[in-house]
């Protein structure tokens, strides 16, 4: 469609270049492209931008009529500014945000907007292949600029214990100078997970390790400190504390509002959470100029989040296992930016965020009760958030509506999803496609010597 608001000329004149810096306050301020290749400050703070955009009024008059692409091309221009040239942005944009995510009405006052449309089903498919597409132009960048030496690939090393994994290897799959390693523990996840990213080669490697979740992320931590690899062998992380994995999950709380702007009632979103990266997208929007009138964070058992949000006390425990897995976090990585943003007095987040934790039983009971009453179909983390809506809504006014983020399919956990509710599941296509395909995962000990030599190996041929 034919769009033409001055947008870009808006945000040159007021701000050219997005500039980060930790909340550590130690590590020196960093350009976005250098704190995409970082990931994390040498001070071991969270990078967050010093300056954040309000978007111009002209923009949310005519947010309705924009799509997602659209809607993340805006978003991205103004946070960016001209780092990256305008027709570059737009492309990468409008290959990694490729997918759609509507809202649906379920109740009265309650909207669901599904973010699992994205090819590995769940939200993390928005971070992941935005992050894929802007290391991707960088590296293609740097390849052409320095046309005589040659450039190396990255590698990208990443551990997962399930999720994750999938939504890194399917994002960087065949972008150019960049390799990707899944780490993750043999058996020890889904086997649609583990066809996700084990089946799909080219630059994609992924090694099932004879060892657990923390086995993997200890090969991970021991391969970024070992001064012999670092060297030889560009590395990199896409961890979901990444600013650029950040950045793509506020724009689907901006599509939301188009799509409901019409009601003209007041918006509250509910967040499935864990390492609360999730949140943090909404608070961006938020601080962009998004009219939210609140956010509910909700969690399983490890609700250490909610449970600051009451006492303003911060306890990190070790995680408790839960049918919710991708939110058993028991020491949420983005909360350091959530205080940055908001301030260390937890009474200052009173009204703006409020935290509901429910535990295994009563998020089963809940998706029985929605299949029951609109055979709609929640996932374990989704159903988390449809209940803590309904909760915050009991003792509101009708001029609010709730949004609760559909964080993942329902066919992604299928085994206690067709449990609870005692019917089969239809497979989604793109679920189907993949577990048609042949694993082609290498297998490993524990062991860091084995890991690193395959790392040296992968160099000198490379
Ligand atoms: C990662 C994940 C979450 C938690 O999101 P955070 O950004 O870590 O808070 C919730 N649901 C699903 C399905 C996920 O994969």
């Amino acid at each position: 469609m034919a769009y033409s608001l001055p947008l870009a000329a808006f945000y040159l004149k007021e701000f050219s270049k997005m500039q980060l810096y930790s909340t550590q306050k130690q590590s020196k301020e960093v350009s976005f492209q250098q704190a995409i290749f970082q990931g994390l400050p040498p001070d071991n703070g969270l990078y967050v931008p010093k300056q954040v955009p309000t978007l111009p009024a002209s923009f949310f008059d005519n947010i309705e009529s924009l799509s997602l692409p659209e809607i993340a091309i805006e978003v991205t221009k103004a946070l960016l500014g001209d780092e990256i040239p305008e027709a570059d942005l737009e492309r990468c944009v409008r290959t990694a945000i490729n997918f759609d995510a509507p809202v649906k009405k379920l109740d009265e006052q309650v909207y669901v907007q599904e973010l699992f449309h994205g090819p590995t089903l769940a939200f993390k498919d928005f971070g992941a292949r935005f992050m894929a597409q802007l290391m991707g132009y960088w590296q293609t960048k740097q390849a052409t600029d320095a046309s005589a030496t040659q450039t190396q690939d990255i590698h990208i090393l990443v551990a997962t214990s399930g999720d994750t994994g999938g939504a890194v290897a399917q994002g960087f799959y065949q972008v150019p100078g960049i390799k990707v390693v899944v780490l993750y523990p043999a058996g020890k996840v889904s086997p649609i997970q583990e066809k996700q990213f084990s089946t799909l080669g080219e630059n994609v490697t992924a090694i099932a390790i004879d060892g657990t979740f923390d086995d993997c992320q200890k090969l991970v931590k021991q391969a970024f400190l070992n001064d012999e690899l670092r060297n030889q062998l560009p590395l990199s992380s896409a961890n979901s504390i990444n600013i650029s994995r950040l950045i793509p999950q506020s724009f689907y709380y901006f599509y939301a509002y188009a799509q409901l702007k019409h009601l003209g009632k007041k918006l509250v979103f509910t967040v499935p959470s864990g390492n609360l990266g999730n949140l943090c997208g909404g608070l961006l929007a938020q601080q962009m100029g998004l009219p939210v009138h609140g956010f509910v964070s909700a969690t399983n058992k490890n609700n250490v989040f909610p449970q600051f949000l009451q006492s303003g006390e911060f306890t990190p425990h070790p995680s408790f296992a839960t049918i919710s897995n991708a939110m058993d976090v028991g020491n949420p990585s983005n909360f350091a930016r959530i205080k940055e943003w908001l301030g260390d007095d937890y009474q200052a987040f009173e009204g703006k965020i409020t935290g509901k934790y429910y535990n295994d039983e009563e998020t089963k009971e809940t998706i029985k009760k929605v299949f029951a009453h609109s055979q709609y179909v929640l996932d374990p983390h989704s159903a988390i958030g449809y209940r803590a809506t309904q909760e915050y809504l009991a003792n509101k006014d009708d001029d609010i509506v709730g949004v609760f983020l559909s964080t993942a399919h329902p066919a992604k956990f299928l085994e206690v999803v067709e449990q609870t509710i005692g019917q089969k599941l239809p497979i989604p296509e793109k679920l189907q496609e993949v577990m048609d395909n042949p694993n082609k995962n290498l297998t490993m000990s524990n062991s860091f010597e084995e890991f690193k030599a395959y790392l040296m190996k992968a160099f000198a041929e490379a």
